[in-house]
């Protein structure tokens, strides 16, 4: 029985931070936060790689948070370079 409630406070816990990321990036944290502690592994990666949804035709760098042209493949702020998305 402790265990089971352990599992489940230390898997919410853990929840909490692809949902932090999530929110940074416009999503919604409770559905983040449930995501997060049903599959952690999955949610911080996905959490990680997701566009900011707030502004079209933008993106964040991921090193100074500047918000850059979707095309840019550098940060004209700090030289971040972006991969992927
Ligand atoms: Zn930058």
């Amino acid at each position: 029985m402790g265990t089971i409630i352990t599992i489940a406070i230390i898997s919410f816990g853990m929840g909490l931070l692809p949902a932090f990321m999530a929110s940074q990036k416009g999503r919604r944290f409770i559905v983040w936060w449930a995501y997060g502690a049903v599959l952690f592994p999955v949610a911080i990666v996905h959490a990680l790689f997701i566009g900011a949804s707030f502004k079209r035709g933008t993106k964040n760098c991921g090193y100074c948070r500047m918000a850059v042209s979707v095309n840019a493949t550098h940060c004209p702020r700090c030289g971040y370079e972006f991969i992927g998305n």
